[in-house]
């Protein structure tokens, strides 16, 4: 994808969104988008979402560079860059502070695969990584971050929120609702007994999702 206005706008577009939704608040959450194998735009740190104009936006290289902008970058930069670096799949990462994704990070064992939806488009459970980082620590938190992600689309940083991730922005956001609903389903049903979805049909509705989902 080019840098263009339109790649900007949309993802101004879907910070307003995640803050429609109720995902985050404030200045807290951040996106970035995919521009091609070494590049990414990432939103600003600081900027109000409803403030914010396209030409807000940096373009970092995925080697840690700052190619464009004169904004500084997220401070949660590093996940986006460690992420986007390591995982060619991913085009598109959300960070939201969603209520009930927030909640479950502060429990062992992160979501456990309850639902088709959260194994088709997550790949299954949603990981939590297994400590607390400052935000401030961008290398460690970074490095915990893709550590503890593995192949899912999906984590929950440890008493902070969740990191949602697509192959395109719209992607991303669907992630976003199907981790904050799965997190309020799981807060309700911990106490009372559950039966997550078995291994093979973990990996099978994955596989379904990506390869045959609209062609069967
Ligand atoms: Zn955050």
């Amino acid at each position: 994808m080019n840098d263009s206005v339109q790649a900007r706008t949309a993802v101004i577009d879907a910070c307003l969104w995640m803050v429609r939704e109720g995902l985050t608040f404030g200045t807290w959450g951040n996106i970035s988008l995919r521009l091609d194998d070494d590049r990414m735009l990432i939103t600003p740190s600081k900027v109000p979402y409803e403030e914010m104009k396209p030409e807000d936006l940096i373009v970092m290289g995925l080697n840690g560079d700052i190619l464009s902008g004169s904004r500084l970058p997220t401070s949660e930069r590093e996940l986006h860059r460690g992420i986007l670096a390591s995982r060619p799949d991913i085009r598109a990462i959300i960070h939201t502070h969603s209520a009930c994704a927030m909640g479950v990070s502060t429990l062992d064992g992160g979501i456990p695969p309850l639902s088709e939806e959260m194994c088709q488009l997550i790949g299954g459970a949603v990981p939590v990584t297994s400590r607390f980082v400052p935000s401030e620590q961008h290398k460690e938190l970074g490095d915990e971050v893709v550590r503890t992600l593995g192949d899912k689309n999906a984590l929950l940083i440890r008493n902070h929120g969740a990191i949602c991730c697509g192959r395109s922005l719209d992607e991303a956001k669907v992630c976003c609702q199907v981790v904050e609903k799965s997190a309020r389903i799981y807060l309700a049903v911990k106490g009372s007994g559950y039966h997550p979805v078995e291994e093979p049909w973990v990996t099978a509705g994955r596989n379904y999702y990506l390869y045959a989902y609209g062609k069967t």
